[in-house]
């Protein structure tokens, strides 16, 4: 079994989720997934972070929860993270 060749793909098709798992729309079983992958992909895991971050702000502002170009930013973090993260 090699777990180490992590494939983005899966982390991509998390992105589409990431925005209702922040506004709690995702059902109990979705986000559990989310965060298991989140705790064993560093790649995800900051992604998440950031995008928590930028919901944060903009629920300060009072403005939209989401901005558009947010994904396309989370893809660009992916595309520079190293493919191997464990020693
Ligand atoms: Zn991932």
């Amino acid at each position: 079994m090699s777990n180490d060749d992590h494939d983005h793909k899966h982390c991509l098709e998390m992105f589409e989720k990431l925005s209702e798992y922040i506004d709690g729309e995702l059902d109990h079983a979705t986000c559990a997934e989310i965060q298991k992958h989140a705790e064993d992909c560093v790649a995800c895991f900051s992604c998440l972070e950031t995008l928590k971050r930028t919901v944060a702000l903009c629920k300060n502002a009072k403005e939209t929860p989401i901005p558009q170009n947010l994904s396309a930013k989370l893809k660009e973090i992916i595309a520079n993270m190293p493919k191997t993260t464990s020693p």
